[in-house]
């Protein structure tokens, strides 16, 4: 017998059993979205190498070992996207949506990174990204977390999620910390990893962003970039912190927070939780004014944010803040020649009438023991019944499975109105 093929390591199916949950998530986020007069945007999965190297940063996780990259046919170098941000920039300064304009748009779909994979980490995995354009804050950052607060609050997680803020600054400003963040870690070189020995050269905030437990205390002890900040952003965070306190939003300052991408700016915030374990990062994202002119677009203004699915599922999950999944409301059993037709009919005349109606029709045959077994199995609130005799009166009988209730034989007007009531 030939060998079964299994599913590439790290990407994963979404069984039937857990797509309703999927779902669920997907629509409260839809309604979030509009609450806000956000936009959505559909970019292509695969782009080219080049936007990714000169976007994420050629010194960062993602772009020197974490990317998909091959060749296509024509031997263009392509790339299957790591993360939405640039790919969402791309089009936006392709299509002229930035002239002059304002724009809030989100995005949802299949990112792909070559990790090590482990619970909330996945080399193919989805996420939610939003991202806003030409506006300078702190108020669109103030939008943006309260937008974030109401997906929680629908979600019925806030309580189980932690802000954390911090602010990158200018360019200018990190070139002054970086020289100091040098100088501090080149004192304690025989205290770095390998990684870290690399990054001192070549991207050396990134080593505060180290997961190595054995660097978090020389992270720690290392100097603050809070501390090297002009007054313009300086007062652009506290603005942006004030408000937060005035509207009861809880965060906490986290010095060290740098996020593993380079183009972020000024504000930067991670949504962390400590019921997922080591990958405790929901939601992830900050200010990355300066990517739009790299990119090369004229100077403009943009923050947005992306967010792990699947952590955001499994964090649901551990609070117990799923929906049961219920798939059918009424099962219809056919029994004898003259139902078969008859009850294709009365399935579309009341899929036609009651347009939330979730029925499934029995096919396959069987007598109607083995489909009333089945009937109960489906979970279905309902069985229809459909015999011989039904068809000649024009009726249908209905059996409540999860109560005691007698069944009724009823005429298919009176079924309608019967369901209708039943299922509100
Ligand atoms: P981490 O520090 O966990 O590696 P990151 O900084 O690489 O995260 P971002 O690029 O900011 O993550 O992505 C935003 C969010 O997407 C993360 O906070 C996380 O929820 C999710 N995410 C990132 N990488 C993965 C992955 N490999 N599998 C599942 N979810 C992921
Ligand atoms: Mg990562």
């Amino acid at each position: 017998m030939a060998k079964n093929i299994q599913a590439i390591r790290g990407m994963h199916d979404v069984l039937p059993d857990s797509t309703p949950h999927w779902q669920y998530v997907e629509q409260v986020i839809k309604e979030v979205m509009s609450a806000y007069g956000y936009q959505e945007i559909r970019l292509p999965i695969v782009e080219k190498t080049e936007l990714f190297k000169r976007s994420i940063g050629e010194v960062t996780d993602i772009v020197e070992k974490e990317m998909y990259t091959f060749e296509d046919r024509n031997g263009d170098s392509l790339t299957l996207r790591p993360e939405g941000t640039a790919g969402c920039l791309r089009a936006c300064l392709e299509h002229g949506l930035l002239h002059n304009q304002i724009q809030r748009l989100w995005y949802y779909g299949p990112m792909f990174r070559h990790e090590r994979p482990q619970k909330g980490r996945y080399r193919q995995f989805i996420q939610l990204g939003v991202e806003t354009y030409g506006i300078p804050g702190p108020d669109i950052d103030l939008e943006i977390l309260l937008l974030t607060v109401r997906l929680w609050q629908r979600l019925g997680i806030l309580e189980q999620l932690e802000l954390q803020l911090n602010s990158l600054g200018t360019t200018e400003e990190r070139l002054v910390y970086r020289e100091q963040l040098v100088e501090y870690f080149s004192r304690h070189s025989e205290q770095l990893d390998e990684d870290s020995q690399r990054r001192l050269t070549s991207n050396p905030l990134r080593i505060l962003d180290s997961k190595n437990p054995k660097m978090q205390t020389l992270i720690e002890q290392a100097p603050i970039l809070m501390d090297f900040l002009g007054e313009e952003t300086k007062t652009h965070f506290s603005q942006l912190t004030e408000q937060l306190e005035q509207l009861g939003i809880r965060y906490t300052l986290n010095p060290r927070l740098v996020r593993g991408l380079d183009y972020y700016s000024k504000t930067v915030f991670e949504w962390v939780t400590d019921r997922l374990g080591a990958q405790g990062t929901v939601c992830a994202g900050g200010r990355y004014d300066s990517l739009i002119e790299q990119l090369g677009g004229k100077p403009n203004y943009a923050i947005g944010f992306a967010m792990g699915m699947e952590r955001l599922l499994s964090l649901l999950e551990e609070s117990a803040q799923l929906p049961e999944p219920h798939p059918v409301d009424v099962y219809l059993i056919r029994v004898g020649e003259k139902a078969e037709l008859a009850g294709f009919k009365l399935a579309e005349k009341l899929r036609s009438e009651l347009p939330n109606l979730k029925l499934l029709m029995h096919c396959g045959g069987g007598s109607f023991k083995s489909q009333f077994k089945k009937a109960d199995k489906s979970g279905a609130e309902y069985a229809l019944i459909l015999g011989e005799d039904e068809v000649i009166a024009s009726t249908v009988s209905i059996k409540p499975l999860r109560s005691q209730q007698e069944q009724q034989n009823v005429s298919h007007a009176e079924a309608v109105e019967l369901l209708k009531q039943a299922l509100r």
